[in-house]
């Protein structure tokens, strides 16, 4: 098995160090990631300058792009065979509900998943890295144990307690909750006294009932949504068609 690993957090990122490091020993592994931190980059590809690929001393390949940029690449001319996953991860922190279609974790999977590739995201829940090795280890278990039994290409998303393996809940199939609008942005001064703006924190949770990945999670289980791309709001197409009439 031949897997294309990437990420949002940047190829020096402990969780794709720790992801490579897990799957490399089950499978031919080649990194292919950021440069540095795109986290919030979602599926952003860069069409205004050229981009260089440079390798690491680990190994690893790193781009000046984005997470979207890094797999495009790869799967279109970089590499010279096409890999059967594309797994990205594993996140600094959560990718459930809303936080999905920000996400440039999810994001670089879900460009496998265009060119017809199997693909998984990987997150922790909570940022900060505790039990990395431990969500690398859950991802494995995935890979090896999940691969075959969907129908492919399949879009996974995958969200892991910052757990010990052993004490790590059962893989549970969920669907994705909803989120309270984001926090409203941070106003501040740069030190030359000019209104500046940070972006603010995500939104609570809204729906985080039973099914979701926000419940999945919090009762310490690993949460497994599939995804699709298609954004079609197919309730809203018979009424729009009705009132085109
Ligand atoms: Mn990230």
């Amino acid at each position: 098995m031949r897997i294309l690993i990437s990420n949002d957090d940047g190829y020096l990122a402990p969780g794709i160090q720790a992801l490579a490091d897990a799957l490399a020993a089950v499978a031919d592994i080649v990194v292919v990631a950021p440069d540095s931190n795109r986290s919030g980059a979602s599926n952003s590809l860069s069409l205004d300058r050229p981009l260089s690929v440079s390798k690491a001393a680990n190994g690893f390949y790193f781009v000046n792009g984005t997470p979207t940029d890094c797999v495009h690449i790869a799967l279109t001319g970089m590499l010279d065979y096409r890999p059967d996953l594309v797994v990205s991860g594993v996140n600094n922190g959560q990718n459930m509900g809303d936080d999905t279609l920000y996400s440039g974790t999810v994001a670089a999977a879900t460009e496998a998943y265009l060119f017809g590739i199997p693909a998984i995201a990987f997150s922790q829940v909570h940022s900060g890295w505790s039990e990395v090795e431990s969500a690398a280890r859950v991802a494995r278990d995935i890979v090896l144990r999940h691969f075959e039994i969907l129908e492919s290409p399949f879009l996974l998303n995958v969200n892991i307690p910052n757990l010990p393996y052993d004490q790590m809940g059962p893989l549970t199939a969920t669907r994705l909750g909803r989120r309270h609008q984001a926090e409203p942005v941070i106003r501040g001064q740069d030190p030359r006294g000019r209104e500046i703006f940070w972006i603010g924190a995500p939104g609570a949770c809204r729906d985080a009932g039973e099914g979701t990945d926000f419940h999945a999670t919090s009762q310490g289980r690993v949460s497994i949504t599939p995804l699709q791309v298609d954004l079609t709001h197919r309730e809203q197409l018979e009424s729009l068609r009705g009132w085109l009439k």
